[in-house]
């Protein structure tokens, strides 16, 4: 199967590297330059990426790069023909998918959206989880590859649902991270150390998969990006969007975007979002660490 692999950044480059590994005859292309994916092909645009490719697998920013790379000039649509399938695992506004859908459908193609939960060491170990939307055929044809990058697949129903179901996941782990750096921060002002309360948030009731994944690097005060904060705060846009269009009222959520957005203003946006935690200790006047942090 010939796959063309449309974006580089944090999470595509470990993306393509692993279909390589696996004996794929993979074509990447990316905006700007960056180093080779070895044993893969690199073409200039994705109209050359994507020709001659089965199945055209995108890992972009955000809906307007998904737009300029497929549609734009030189764009991936120029390069489609009949049966390939069109994988978007970006997060992008569940409504413009079914759009991009549409239009790919007309040439006789295919689109699934594909976008997965597990971070930067997820894509490294290829332990993702796709959230899936679109047709059973499509996703049985791209099956392999995304045994191949993750452990495990979800279909959520037709196309949109998969990027409708990432927004309700994202939903979740922005507020229980909040949750855990608002009483990190409240802990410290207290004296009660990190070392002490992240054993005893995970043996209780209130343990989570977002403060294990996210507590060792707070303790090291490690904030390089393994989902930048500018992303997060892209993906709290999405949501209070569709929340928006669809008359339901998100408060928490709310604030929690207003957080991210003084984040980024405080020139936070290319650090982990765990980052956000910096703003809340400047608040509170206080850092939080752990005996690991030098
Ligand atoms: P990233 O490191 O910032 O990479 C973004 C990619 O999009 C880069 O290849 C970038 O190209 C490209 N891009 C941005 N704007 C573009 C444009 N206008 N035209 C063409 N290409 C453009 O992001 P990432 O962490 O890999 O995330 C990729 C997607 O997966 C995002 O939608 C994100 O929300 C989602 N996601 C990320 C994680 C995570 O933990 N990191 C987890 C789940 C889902 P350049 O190199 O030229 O900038």
């Amino acid at each position: 199967m010939k796959v063309a692999f449309l974006g580089l950044g944090i999470m595509g480059r470990s993306m393509a590297t692993g279909l390589v590994k696996a004996g794929y005859e993979v074509t990447v292309w990316n905006r700007s330059p960056t180093k080779p994916v070895e044993g893969a092909h690199a073409a200039s645009t994705p109209e050359d990426a994507a020709r001659g490719a089965d199945v055209v697998w995108l890992c972009l920013a955000d809906t307007a790069a998904v737009e300029q790379v497929m549609f734009g000039l030189r764009g991936a649509f120029n390069s489609l023909t009949e049966g390939v399938v069109v994988a978007d695992s970006s997060t992008i506004s569940p409504a413009a998918t079914v759009k991009f859908a549409e239009r790919v459908r007309e040439r006789g193609a295919d689109w699934v959206d594909a976008p997965m939960t597990g971070s930067k060491v997820a894509a490294e170990n290829a332990t993702l989880i796709f959230i899936l939307g679109g047709n059973t055929d499509s996703i049985e044809k791209i099956q392999p590859l995304l045994g191949t990058m993750g452990k495990q697949s979800f279909h959520m129903g037709e196309t949109g649902k998969g990027q409708a179901a990432k927004l309700v996941m994202n939903l979740q782990i922005a507020m229980i991270y909040e949750g855990f750096a608002e009483a990190i921060t409240l802990g410290a002002k207290l004296g009660v150390s990190l070392d002490s309360l992240v054993p005893l948030i995970q043996a209780s009731m209130v343990r989570s998969g977002v403060i294990e994944y996210k507590a060792p690097f707070v303790s090291k005060r490690d904030f390089t990006p393994n989902f930048p904060l500018r992303l997060m705060l892209k993906d709290l846009r999405l949501i209070l969007e569709a929340a928006k269009e669809s008359r339901v009222k998100l408060p928490a959520l709310r604030t929690v975007e207003e957080i991210y957005d003084l984040a980024n203003e405080e020139g936070h946006g290319d650090l982990d979002y765990a980052a956000t935690l910096m703003l809340l200790e400047k608040w509170a006047g206080v850092e939080v660490k752990g005996a690991s942090a030098s």
